[in-house]
């Protein structure tokens, strides 16, 4: 048998689990996907958190892997990354009727206007704080989600038109988002590609310089260079996870997991043949053997769907949840010649070039996508960063 290598964790002292963050590969990685983004730009979506991340780190990893935009959902998010000091161009893209559009233009994010009530009442915000709102419009080429669809976007065009006529806003960007990135010969991705430059034509024929066009997340980023135009926008590669698994893992588009999911073992029992395992009993030992308890559960994000499925590496060697996944814990069946004991090392999900399981494994176990197993993970467990500037 070849030994195995032990996979260390960085349990804080007194922490049963934690998350470990390498700050040094999201800027590897953004760096990586600058390089295959030409001479466009790239904007590193930090949303979610940063996908579980931790905005702030991972968004200043990301400037510094050459990110010149960030990129977020909602505008509690974009005010976040502004309060912690991080000036550097910043769009946001998702909010209701009512957000605080004064605080994002007082604050200098980009805003994005896929609705005229929208662009109405950034327009308000613009007369409130005395400033020129940045705006970026949102066109909708078929993913129909947010956007403006149709006749919409006719009236958003003329609308943004009036707007700049007055001087209450500038239009820094206009910008969609594809349905089938992932697939980039599916013939949605042409018709929303043509979409898209008719939109930007809409503009230039109604006098406004469109700004910034972009239209590729990562997968678009990794498989697409047709659709780079001046910015590309990718969130999850960034995190060195791959958005084209049936193509390729993270290591054939040169990059590598930020995230880990690790624990200590809290304890081992060995056991007779024929026990039934965790709430249940959905799992039965076939021999005599060792169980393992892992101090993580569904209250940690392990999914309870990984049940009898989900893939871990404890004291080096691979083994499966063992019964169901409860709150707080979960059983791993070790085998009964295990000599190890509570303490040991555990890896939930890491990096696949050190033969630990990966959130994409963790996916396709429970059949789901890489995306969710990491926005998933639970504010209660600590984040250890590693690397990084600060
Ligand atoms: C989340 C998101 C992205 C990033 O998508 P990835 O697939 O993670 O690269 C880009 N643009 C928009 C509008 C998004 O919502």
């Amino acid at each position: 048998m070849p030994s195995v290598p032990p996979h260390a964790t960085l349990l804080p002292a007194g922490s049963s689990a934690c998350v470990e963050i390498d700050l040094d590969a999201i800027r590897d990685n953004v760096a990586e996907l600058g390089r295959r983004a030409g001479s466009a730009e790239v904007m590193a979506v930090v949303k979610a958190d940063a996908y579980g991340h931790g905005v702030l780190p991972a968004a200043r990893a990301a400037l510094a892997g050459g990110a010149t935009w960030l990129g977020v959902a909602q505008l509690e998010e974009a005010l976040r990354v502004r309060a912690a000091g991080i000036d550097a161009p910043l769009l946001s893209w998702l909010y209701p009727p009512g957000a605080d559009l004064a605080g994002a233009v007082a604050a200098d994010i980009d805003v994005t206007a896929s609705a005229v009530w929208a662009l109405d009442a950034i327009r308000a915000a613009a007369d409130t704080t005395g400033r020129t709102a940045r705006v970026q419009l949102k066109v909708d080429t078929g993913l129909l989600r947010n956007g403006a669809y149709g006749p919409d976007w006719t009236d958003l065009v003329a609308a943004a038109g009036r707007a700049c006529a007055e001087g209450s806003i500038e239009v820094t960007g206009v910008w969609s988002h594809f349905v089938y990135a992932d697939e980039p010969q599916h013939p949605t991705v042409r018709r929303q590609q043509e979409r898209f430059e008719e939109a930007v034509r809409d503009l230039e024929r109604a006098g406004i310089r469109p700004g910034l066009r972009h239209l590729a997340n990562s997968a678009a980023t990794l498989t697409n260079p047709a659709v780079h135009y001046d910015l590309v926008r990718p969130g999850l590669a960034c995190y060195g996870l791959s958005p084209v698994p049936q193509l390729g893992g993270p290591s054939a588009y040169g990059l590598r997991e930020a995230m880990r999911l690790t624990a200590a073992l809290a304890g081992v029992k060995r056991v007779k043949a024929g026990e039934g395992v965790s709430y249940g009993h959905q799992y039965v030992t076939e021999r005599e053997t060792v169980l393992g308890l892992v101090p993580l559960g569904y209250a940690d994000g392990v999914p309870r769907h990984g049940t009898n499925v989900g893939p871990l590496l404890v004291g080096g060697q691979r083994t499966r949840v063992a019964g169901r996944v409860c709150m707080d814990q979960l059983v791993v069946d070790l085998g009964p010649a295990y000599a190890g004991g509570a303490g040991d090392p555990v890896v939930v999900f890491g990096r696949e070039a050190d033969g630990e399981p990966t959130a994409q494994e963790w996916a396709e176990a429970i059949g789901t996508i890489n995306y969710e197993i990491v926005t998933r993970v639970s504010g209660r467990l600590p984040r250890v960063h590693i690397g990084g500037e600060d």
